[in-house]
């Protein structure tokens, strides 16, 4: 902890209690937890074991690498997606693991289809349709082949027929409406297969959720959509301050001089940076807190470092190695993203490795107790 810049600390039992409040949302439709990107830079594996604890048998990467590394750790009744869908080549490794892809085009189904059958048993699968999004998924034309074809499936056991939707943290887009209604007519032709549309956001929608949802930035903590966040905290980060100074009227602070005081200032600087995912559009833009005191970002936002404005602080609170909450009880993951033009979901995958990381989870520590006795 000295060692470091700062310290993260991950609230596992928030966001359990993030889980349980999706799955009162969305009920009886089942919570899938969206662990890619590390868990949103929370940690995969971590996150993956205290929402398996919670109940959770769904999980969905981006990546097949990450589904390689976490597979191993998940227990022997879990699914895991990997939303990508496969590159040429992957599938045999895929099997292998008893990964689930999800399938994006009708390439993608039919070199799946042919393994299954060379292997002679049935592989399971996903498949994704674009319902209105045009990033991932199989497009109407493929999706009509594949009905007027459904042969080409012959060895895939399908298992969830999925989509994703492009507005969903905007409540009340009429573009939401038409996605669903694109998805309920394709999936008609899926009978007796799982369906899944929302991720976070669409969960929060006052209509039925199919049957899984994929949840990822609200378990998290982050906004599900636009508006007062109704999640938990799990993320805080507190700074310690390296060295403080008291500089005259019309000095400059930092790279490129972009600020120069216009009183006498007493500047703190930390040792968190660009390089630890704080982000560099924060310069003379964003801020931490110190007590309660709101303090501003002067100057660049630098690599390993930054300075902030302290002069409104009593002096109790400025030494060496005091802390600065970066993000906490003051300061929302949300808000330190709004002030940088950006959402929570870059921040927090950002978050970076140089961080001091504790978890907090009184399950576990209960648990431990209770086998120790
Ligand atoms: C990332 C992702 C999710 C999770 O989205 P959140 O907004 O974080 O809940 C769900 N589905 C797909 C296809 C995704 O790519």
């Amino acid at each position: 902890m000295d060692n470091a810049g700062a310290v993260l600390r991950i609230d596992l039992d928030a966001l359990v209690d993030n889980y349980r409040m999706i799955q009162r949302q969305v009920g009886p439709a089942l919570v899938g937890g969206v662990v890619k990107a590390d868990g949103y830079g929370l940690g995969a594996q971590r996150v993956a074991q205290i929402l398996t604890q919670a109940g959770c048998r769904h999980f969905f990467v981006a990546l097949l690498g990450e589904a390689m590394r976490l597979k191993p750790r998940l227990c022997a009744d879990a699914s895991l997606f990997v939303l990508n869908g496969l590159q040429p080549g992957a599938e045999a490794a895929c099997a292998q693991a008893g990964i689930i892809p999800v399938l994006n085009s009708l390439d993608q189904i039919d070199r799946w289809a042919a393994l299954a059958r060379s292997l002679g048993r049935h592989l399971p699968a996903a498949i994704q349709v674009d319902s209105g999004m045009s990033r991932l998924g199989l497009p109407p034309d493929e999706v009509a082949l594949l009905i007027a074809q459904k042969e080409r499936m012959d060895g895939i056991a399908l298992r969830l027929v999925m989509s994703h939707l492009a507005c969903a943290d905007e409540v009340n887009a009429v573009f939401n409406a038409e996605q669903v209604a694109a998805f309920e007519k394709v999936t008609q032709c899926f009978p007796d297969v799982p369906r899944s549309l929302d991720n976070s956001g669409g969960s929060f929608h006052q209509r039925a959720h199919f049957d899984l949802v994929r949840a990822g930035i609200a378990l998290y903590g982050g906004a599900p959509a636009n508006g007062p966040n109704p999640m938990r905290a799990v993320v805080s980060l507190e700074a310690r301050i390296a060295q403080l100074r008291t500089v005259p009227t019309g000095s400059v602070v930092g790279y490129g001089a972009s600020h120069r005081c216009d009183r006498e200032t007493r500047i703190a600087t930390i040792p968190v940076g660009y390089a630890d995912g704080w982000p560099r559009h924060l310069s003379n833009c964003g801020s931490a807190f110190i007590g309660s005191v709101r303090v501003p970002i002067i100057g660049r936002v630098s690599m390993d470092s930054m300075t902030l404005d302290v002069s409104h602080v009593p002096q109790a609170h400025l030494y060496p190695g005091a802390p600065v909450e970066l993000i906490g009880s003051h300061q929302s993951v949300d808000e330190v993203a709004a002030d940088a033009g950006t959402i929570s979901y870059e921040i927090l995958t950002q978050l970076g490795p140089r961080y001091a990381r504790f978890y907090r989870s009184a399950s576990a520590a209960e648990r431990k107790r209770s086998v120790a006795v």
